[in-house]
């Protein structure tokens, strides 16, 4: 987008901010209007509709619509909270089947047509599922995915009467490393099939994977890498009883959980919207190529600033940010400058828990003690550290190597590195900023964003996780903190 256009944008723009000041709701001869709509009941959604109860929206300008049955996590508080009497109106269990940008309207299964003067896409991703690799079976009753409530569900109570049983767990990314967790404190073998040398390969490096792994071993995980699934055998009632493997190994099962990966949900927008990375290609203002549209979460494709290049994050900050950012620019664009994220994944298993920070490209530099529980490392790429990784780390030490990642510093020496290790990040942490100073602890720590509108939908990750954490919590009896 050049900046003509974007000026284009930005006047077209400001005309859809007047309207929205004049028109609280348009009812058509169509069906019902809104000034905005968030499409997705996700993690996405909820933050872009606390953004928009902070910043104001009145009774009947802002619409939901999800087609999940129940409303973005959490339920009660955004129910009884503020959502309802802030006048939100929420369509749930409801799928949008068409849009047409230009008309600027939205087609739900239902027949409704929904328009809107401003959209924001939230429609996240969906499950891979085995049909699309040319393996059969994901409708059996013990084939679980875990994207949703309903799969969450699903999940644990195939758990509950597996318990004690064996699991074949597919994929060796976050979904498959988690629900293998969860699997073992339920006290199933877990059996772990992936394709790659070692687990979370976008991420890891094989150093930091055999950590897991060995942790994972220890816990009685068995890993088959380097192979795929090639069919099931089931028994009369369409259960599968064992998985083959391509390298002909066969594993009796009494369950199977897959997480071969997610595919943003843009269907809705192909060949109407500019696409990118998989997804929906938006500008640092999280607007798409039609400048009434925005998109964030899992489904938006955005410029990162810091490395120059254009990333869809499949990440529950990233999602909470974006949402908060495309709010913000649509409510108030001259205060609203472009989106400037710093890519932050993390996951907790067992006691283990780990951050990552920036990017994983370049020279890798280790520290720390890898045979304990404390141990990291940078990325350092041309010259600069550009990713951090840290294990057990302390909220301190956490806030540090964010705060480190986001300057980018240089780095002369990768030995003089290691030899510093962490101490490395808190020293350049403490540095005065040189600059305006960057939301680098904003950036660092997603907990001190959260401080002020204190809300308990906060203390939430969002719809996916808090549905398998409180179906797992339920199950295990016990309450696991894993995501805050
Ligand atoms: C089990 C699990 C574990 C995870 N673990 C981690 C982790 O450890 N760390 C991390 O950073 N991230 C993790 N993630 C990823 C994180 O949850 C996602 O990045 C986040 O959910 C993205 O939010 P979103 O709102 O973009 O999409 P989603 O949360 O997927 O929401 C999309 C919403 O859109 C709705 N929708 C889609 N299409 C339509 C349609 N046509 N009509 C109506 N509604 C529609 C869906 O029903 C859904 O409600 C995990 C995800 C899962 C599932």
């Amino acid at each position: 987008m050049d900046s003509k256009e974007q000026s284009q944008i930005n006047t077209r723009e400001e005309v859809a901010i007047r309207l929205v000041q004049d028109v609280v709701v348009v009812v058509t001869e169509m069906g019902r209007a809104f000034v905005y709509v968030i499409l997705g009941g996700g993690v996405a959604a909820g933050y872009a509709a606390l953004e928009f109860v902070k910043r104001g929206v009145s009774q009947g300008e802002l619409c939901i619509i999800s087609e999940e049955p129940v409303a973005p996590y959490e339920r009660p508080a955004l129910s009884k909270g503020f959502l309802l009497p802030e006048g939100i109106e929420l369509v749930l269990g409801t799928r949008v089947k068409s849009a047409d940008v230009k008309r600027k309207t939205l087609l739900t299964a239902t027949g409704e047509t929904i328009s809107y003067k401003i959209l924001i896409v939230a429609t996240g991703a969906r499950s891979l599922k085995l049909e699309e690799f040319g393996v059969n079976g994901s409708d059996a009753e013990n084939v679980c995915y875990l994207r949703d409530v309903a799969d969450a569900n699903r999940l644990v109570n195939v758990m509950q009467s597996c318990a004690g049983g064996n699991a074949v767990v597919i994929g060796g990314g976050y979904i498959g490393m988690e629900c293998a967790a969860s699997l073992v404190i339920n006290k199933t073998n877990v059996t772990m099939v992936f394709p790659e040398a070692h687990c979370m390969a976008r991420l890891f490096t094989p150093k930091i994977a055999s950590y897991y792994e060995d942790y994972y071993k220890l816990k009685g995980v068995n890993f088959i890498k380097g192979t795929v699934l090639s069919s099931f055998d089931f028994d009369s009632n369409g259960k599968v009883t064992a998985v083959n493997l391509r390298d002909g190994t066969k594993l009796s099962t009494d369950m199977v959980v897959v997480g071969i990966g997610i595919r943003p949900n843009t269907g809705l927008f192909e060949g109407q919207l500019t696409l990118e990375k998989g997804g929906i290609k938006v500008n640092g203002m999280l607007q798409s190529s039609n400048s009434s549209v925005y998109a964030i979460g899992d489904v938006a494709a955005f410029p990162v600033k810091l490395f120059g290049d254009t990333r869809r994050l499949e990440h529950v900050d990233s999602a909470r940010k974006s949402a908060r950012h495309a709010v913000a620019a649509i409510l108030e664009p001259e205060k609203t400058g472009e989106f400037d994220y710093l890519p932050f994944f993390y996951s907790r298993v067992f006691t283990l828990s780990w951050q990552f920070y920036g990017d994983n490209v370049g020279d890798v530099v280790y520290y720390g003690d890898m045979s304990g529980s404390t141990f990291g490392a940078y990325w350092v790429s041309k010259g600069h550290l550009v990713g951090s990784f840290l294990e057990g780390g302390t909220k301190e030490e956490y806030e540090a190597i964010a705060k480190a990642t986001r300057l980018k510093p240089e780095i002369e020496d990768l030995d003089e590195l290691e030899r510093q290790g962490l101490g490395f990040a808190v020293k350049v942490s403490q540095k005065p900023p040189i600059s305006p100073p960057v939301d680098v602890v904003a950036a660092a720590h997603p907990g001190l964003l959260l401080e002020k509108p204190l809300y308990a939908w906060h203390a939430t990750a969002g719809v996916f996780f808090a549905a398998s954490i409180a179906a797992f919590a339920y199950f295990y009896g016990r309450k696991r903190r894993r995501w805050f």
